[in-house]
């Protein structure tokens, strides 16, 4: 075994896993760096479209979303596609073995449908490590402490190839139909180029854009254990996939002030006019929202002109609107002076890099290359990385390749 490199978690999604020849192919990917002598193991997602099927059929015999019952449905989809690819390594002439989340065990807390790791035993992983044997682990999954199935919520095969690789100490290469993470959505801007290495902060707002190509959390739980993380394509041939590696902002050399320009169609304006200014009224609008499942993103509060009151505009999305508007209608109602107004039609492109604390100059320039455009800012928000604006989404598109071109992200 080689004593240089460090252990590697190799994880395929859905599309890496949709049929015998995917399967196949993913295979090739593992053997070509089982054959390096690093230590490898491996974590795979259901074929493509494979939840969905089980979800339809539990739920078509009374299984609800969280029940222990359709979390034992679902979880089999990652025990038939990990026992095909322990088969596909033998086929290669190597040594593997399926194993289920229950039986390393992966120790998992909270409600079924989305529970969460709460530990995971390393000795059978090290033990098959030790006879060059690679495991392959069904993803998405776990044993509750009395002892039932639990799965980990959409997506969680990538926080399943994570918490693996934690225990492993190893580097976990994710695999799935895209090499890597781009400036901006190639299908908006062909220009778009592919970014080498990014910070964990940036992944997750790069991500939220259009193809989700990490799970949230197995982005967090990476950042919080140090885990590095690569995103590379299952669609080219072994070792030729160069993909995003997701690391420490310390480990980026050379930087750029902005790594990405991300965005989101569907998103609604709500404006609350005259609450009081003391706050107890804004907590009551953000509680009833939060009761009605209502996700907000930006905020913006600001005192009315005659100063005894304040205005709040936030945003939802689309589909939240008519929820949001029957939460707060129940309570404004009952709060003499407020109004209520809404705004639909609405995208968020959003400005996204390390380099932008304390940097000024990148609002301005995403102010005045709007403005030329005779773009329209509708709300603006700012976090650490991140500039956010909406603009009418007949525009999205324009501002994206703007900016895009006005941070210099098109040439490399
Ligand atoms: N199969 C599960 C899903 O479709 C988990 C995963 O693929 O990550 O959500
Ligand atoms: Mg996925």
């Amino acid at each position: 075994m080689s004593d240089t490199l460090p252990r590697l978690v190799l994880k395929f999604g859905g599309t890496s896993m949709a049929d015998a020849e995917r399967i196949a192919h993913s295979a090739s990917i593992v053997a070509a760096e089982a054959r390096t002598g690093r230590g490898v193991a491996v974590v795979v997602s259901a074929m493509a479209g494979e939840t969905d099927r089980l979800l339809s059929l539990a739920t078509s015999l009374g299984g609800g979303l969280g029940e222990v019952e359709t979390d034992t449905v679902l979880s089999a989809g990652e025990q038939v596609s990990a026992a095909l690819m322990a088969l596909a390594l033998q086929r290669v002439g190597l040594k593997a073995r399926a194993v289920m989340g229950w039986q390393l065990p992966i120790e998992v807390d909270g409600p079924p449908g989305s529970a969460r790791i709460t530990g995971i035993d390393p000795h059978l992983l090290d033990a098959l490590l030790d006879q060059d044997t690679i495991p392959v682990v069904a993803g998405y999954q776990g044993v509750s402490a009395d002892g039932r199935l639990a799965t980990l919520g959409r997506g969680g095969t990538d926080l399943t190839a994570a918490a693996v690789a934690a225990a492993l100490q190893a580097e976990c290469d994710i695999y799935t139909d895209v090499d890597g993470v781009f400036t901006t959505d190639p299908r908006i801007e062909p220009a778009a180029r592919r970014v080498g290495r990014i910070s964990h902060d940036e992944m997750l707002e790069l991500a939220a854009m259009g193809a989700k190509v990490l799970q949230t959390r197995s982005v967090e739980y990476a950042k919080a254990k140090g885990v590095v993380l690569r995103v590379k394509s299952s669609f080219l041939d072994a070792g030729s996939s160069a993909g995003t590696e997701v690391v420490c902002p310390a480990d980026i050399a050379e930087r750029r002030v902005v790594s990405g320009v991300a965005y989101a169609r569907d998103q609604a304006r709500l404006s609350l006019y005259g609450l009081d200014a003391d706050g107890a009224q804004a907590a009551i609008v953000f509680s009833a929202l939060a009761e009605a499942g209502v996700g907000i993103d930006m905020i913006v509060q600001a005192r009315s002109r005659s100063g005894d009151s304040v205005n709040l505009e936030f945003s939802v999305e689309g589909k939240d609107l008519d929820r949001a508007l029957a939460a707060l209608r129940r309570h404004l109602d009952e709060m003499p002076g407020s109004a209520c107004a809404h705004q639909t039609g609405l995208a968020k492109v959003s400005v996204v890099g390390t380099g932008l604390r304390g940097r000024a100059d990148v609002a301005r320039t995403l102010y005045e290359v709007l403005r030329s455009r005779n773009i329209a800012v509708r709300m603006a928000a700012t976090s650490e990385i991140k500039i956010s604006v909406l603009v009418d989404s007949d525009w999205l598109e324009h501002a994206v390749r703007a900016l895009h071109s006005a941070y210099g992200l098109d040439q490399s």
